[in-house]
């Protein structure tokens, strides 16, 4: 992408450091947006229409995982970098999970955060150019890169482990897999524990998919495995 027309939206309460940071920006080529709190923040994203977002954790008004949160549910497209100051505690998954891309720490060095705008934007068109980020499984859909499971429109929250178990079964969809398989491949090959823990997420994330939504997409193949079907 042509720097020159790539906007970036650097979302900041500091205003020396958000300043540094508009001037090393526009040094490297970019146009630089500033907001100074989370509400501004929301308003510049609709209004400028940003190609990526630096957001800064603590900020008046809302705080980054709301803003973040709320830019989400308008586009799962725009890059959002989150930062957080030394020292603060950040739930790394609660940002995640807001849809955060990536983190850095302050203090950062600018080389790092071009090379993490850099990276972001690439992901980006990487992602745009091509889908196999999303897997689907009839009206269930798996965003890979954003680690989202939607049924229809509506939002499937599992953990990291059912979410792990539920791509293996879809990457593998219509093939029977057997615990064993699950166990090495979802587990890893050290795990040491009751085999049955495959029975047991099997069956959550059944309470969360099929039972819920009145489906059946997940199979048992009594003593074989399990696999995930989509063929009628
Ligand atoms: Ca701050």
């Amino acid at each position: 992408m042509d720097k020159s027309t790539t906007k970036v939206l650097v979302v900041e309460d500091e205003s020396k450091l958000a300043r540094f940071m508009e001037l090393e920006l526009e040094h490297e080529g970019y146009k630089v947006i500033i907001a100074e709190d989370g509400k501004e923040a929301i308003d510049k994203y609709f209004s400028e229409g940003p190609d990526i977002i630096l957001l800064d954790l603590m900020l008046p008004q809302l705080n980054g995982i709301e803003v973040c949160r709320r830019i989400r549910k308008e586009s799962a497209d725009v890059p959002i970098i989150m930062i957080t100051a030394k020292g603060e505690t950040m739930d790394k998954i609660a940002g995640l999970d807001s849809g955060a891309d990536d983190y850095m720490t302050k203090p950062f060095a600018v080389e790092e955060l071009f090379a993490r705008i850099r990276a972001a934007l690439r992901r980006r068109t990487d992602k745009a150019e091509d889908n196999s980020n999303i897997l689907t499984l009839k009206n269930l859909t798996i965003d890979l890169a954003r680690h989202t499971v939607k049924f229809d429109n509506n939002d499937i929250e599992l953990t990291k482990r059912e979410f792990e178990l539920l791509v293996y079964l879809v990457q593998n969809k219509n093939i029977v897999i057997s615990r064993e398989q699950i166990l090495n491949k979802v587990w890893g090959y050290d795990y040491i524990g009751e085999t049955n823990v495959v029975d047991v997420y099997i069956r959550y994330l059944r309470t969360k998919i099929d039972d819920k939504y009145g489906v059946k997409l997940l199979h048992t193949i009594r003593g074989v495995g399990y696999f995930a079907k989509d063929e009628d």
